[in-house]
């Protein structure tokens, strides 16, 4: 078109007809001009609709990007208030399970634990450690960890060395000498072990001291507590197989002879009367002896018979013993008191060993033949005294002598010899508590020495102890 209108324009205007051609050129000329404009108003609303689509796109992503952005600024500040929720929780969770743990730690009395701060200052503790080292709390918190230890383990670097060593290996095990606030000492059993951040960076420690040596006396103690609930449990069964068979021969005989008595009526029977009360009396002897020794030895064994010493003449005290079961027996055995060594009043606790006397004499008698000789020797040396019991009658096989102060133990050559088989243990019992000792000699047919050793330091203290001790 502008090619055409172009040409018009160079076309003269004489060449058109009719001199109108001047005319119909500038209205061919317009015509095109017009429909130029039409054309460019065209276009021109063609591109302001294209324009207008491209604004609204450019609009509607900005918009969709807007609102992307917003969504995404709302998931994340709610991502973070979750996190920052949980974390609190797990925050509230950690500290309340510490405080539960502090409480639990805080009750363990047998174990001192304490949190050590990386340079093993001292942040906290429980009760046990005042148990173990006597310092408080106050003592000790804010302190180095090393006021424990003794000097030659502080020269020796042992409580640095500890840290260094359970900074490596996490965890450090050690047993060694430690100091109470009172100086003394005792043997401590000591687990290191380290705590350290997400990082890996240590934060501290934690020390838990056990104190051996009261453990190994725990220990003993409840095994001693354990043995003796085993010696009575063994006593007791001991005593109802012993009984049903032990009670049965002394209960017959005085039955028997309570059921001839009834008979003896005559006033011409006296001399049987009188053999069968002597059998009802020796048998009731029988068995309040034997009643006597289970109640010894169950006294014994729960610890209620106590060793209590006091100056003693122990001439007379024998002299006593003797006589006393000269007086008592039915057998006419002869009891004869030696003294040996220059006589001087020791330190004993007499009662026991009246007990002790009575048992080895009655033995004695038992188990040798009627109006037999039983010697007692008690002789006075230096520092120690003695006191033998010798007896002619049957003897221990020699196989044997070493189960004679067991309890229950009998030899097997008192067949039809009444007995229980506890005198000796509960004698043995005695000198245990005293400190003394007894040993044995024997041949059997020819007889027994018994022999009792009381202490040497009972001596030495009654020699120095002023007369206001007794
Ligand atoms: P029991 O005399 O009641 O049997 P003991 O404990 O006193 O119990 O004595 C244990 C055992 O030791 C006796 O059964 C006996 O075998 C032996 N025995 C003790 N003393 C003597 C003694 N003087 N002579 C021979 N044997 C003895």
């Amino acid at each position: 078109r502008i090619d055409s209108l172009l040409r018009i324009l160079q076309t003269p205007p004489a060449a058109t007809a009719g001199g109108t051609g001047g005319t119909s050129r500038i209205q061919h000329a317009r015509n095109i001009l017009l429909s130029m404009e039409d054309e460019e108003n065209h276009l021109l609303a063609q591109r302001q609709a294209a324009n207008e689509e491209s604004h609204t796109h450019l609009r509607n992503a900005i918009l969709t990007l807007l609102i992307l952005v917003l969504g995404l600024m709302g998931a994340s500040t709610t991502l973070v208030l979750y996190n920052f929720r949980r974390r609190k929780r797990t925050e509230r969770v950690l500290k309340q399970s510490e405080e539960r743990f502090d409480q639990a730690v805080s009750q363990i009395k047998d174990y001192g634990i304490i949190r050590l701060s990386p340079t093993g200052m001292i942040e906290t503790w429980n009760c046990g450690v005042e148990q173990i080292s006597g310092y408080s709390h106050s003592d000790t918190v804010g302190k180095h960890f090393s006021i424990f230890y003794t000097e030659e383990e502080k020269l020796r670097g042992e409580p640095a060395s500890s840290l260094q060593r359970a900074e490596m290996t996490g965890r450090y095990e050690c047993t060694g000498l430690r100091r109470r606030k009172d100086g003394s000492l005792f043997h401590a059993h000591v687990v290191f072990t380290v705590h350290r951040d997400h990082t890996g960076q240590t934060t501290g420690f934690i020390k838990i001291t056990q104190d051996v040596d009261t453990q190994v006396g725990r220990e003993q103690e409840s095994n001693a507590a354990l043995s003796r609930e085993r010696t009575l449990s063994d006593m007791k069964s001991g005593f109802v197989a012993l009984a049903s068979h032990e009670f049965k021969t002394p209960l017959s005989v005085i039955l028997s002879s309570t059921n001839l008595l009834e008979r003896y009526t005559d006033p011409g029977m006296a001399d049987q009367r009188a053999r069968h009360i002597k059998r009802i009396k020796t048998n009731v002897g029988n068995l309040k002896n034997l009643l006597n020794d289970f109640l010894s030895l169950e006294r014994l064994d729960k610890g209620i018979v106590r060793n209590d010493p006091g100056l003693t003449d122990l001439p007379e005290l024998c002299e006593e013993v003797v006589q006393d079961m000269e007086s008592a027996t039915t057998t006419g055995h002869k009891f004869e008191l030696v003294m040996l060594g220059e006589s001087r009043p020791i330190l004993v606790d007499g009662h026991l060993l009246r007990n002790i006397l009575n048992n080895l004499l009655s033995n004695a008698a038992k188990y040798s033949p009627e109006r037999s000789l039983v010697q007692l020797d008690l002789e006075f040396e230096d520092t120690t005294t003695r006191i033998r019991v010798t007896d002619q009658g049957i003897g221990i096989p020699a196989d044997e002598q070493q189960h004679l102060f067991e309890q229950f133990f009998r030899a097997r050559n008192t067949v039809g010899i009444s007995g229980t088989g506890l005198g000796l243990s509960i004698v043995k019992k005695y000198l245990d508590l005293m400190g003394g000792s007894i040993a044995v000699e024997s041949t059997p047919d020819v007889g027994s020495t018994f022999t009792v050793t009381l202490p040497s330091r009972s001596v030495h203290i009654a020699l120095s102890e002023p007369t206001g001790a007794m």
